[in-house]
């Protein structure tokens, strides 16, 4: 099912009553759409499909905690194998919690690195900036390589 756009505190509030009988929802799956907002699932839920099969500005997970009847971003990481984002597009999910009225830690808590392997087109997740593939130990580029048309 397409994600929920989330536009305003109370679009959230909606959405985590929800949830509220579903406690292995968090942390969400979520995804920002290309008019900038954001879009949430439950985290068993493909980042694909959150975004309705659409190209993505920035997608990975999310958790949200109140305080003093504020929702406020908790945590969040890029971390989808279906769009593999930079930690570079932040900018885009720092974006969209501004314009849904939410507090944000103004960063990636959990950023990873995602690159293609250019020689087995294997998929990597690169730790301590060792940018060598696990498969095939090829040298990975340092730029993100991930976008469809680099498949
Ligand atoms: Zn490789």
């Amino acid at each position: 099912m397409e994600g929920r756009r989330i536009a305003s505190p109370d679009d959230l509030a909606t959405w985590l009553a929800a949830c509220d009988e579903d406690e292995s929802a968090e942390p969400f799956t979520f995804v920002v759409d290309l008019d900038g907002f954001l879009r949430l699932s439950h985290r068993r839920s493909e980042h694909v499909v959150c975004a309705g099969g659409m190209p993505v500005l920035s997608a990975g997970e999310i958790t949200f905690a109140e305080h003093g009847g504020r929702w406020s971003v908790e945590g969040a990481s890029n971390q989808s194998t279906g769009y593999c984002p930079d930690p570079d597009s932040w900018p885009a999910v720092g974006g969209a919690l501004d314009r849904a009225g939410l507090d944000h830690p103004g960063r990636f808590t959990d950023p990873m690195v995602f690159r293609r392997c250019p020689e087995c087109r294997e998929r990597n997740l690169v730790k301590d900036a060792h940018f060598f593939c696990a498969l095939c130990d090829a040298e990975l580029p340092r730029t993100w390589n991930m976008a469809p048309a680099d498949h």
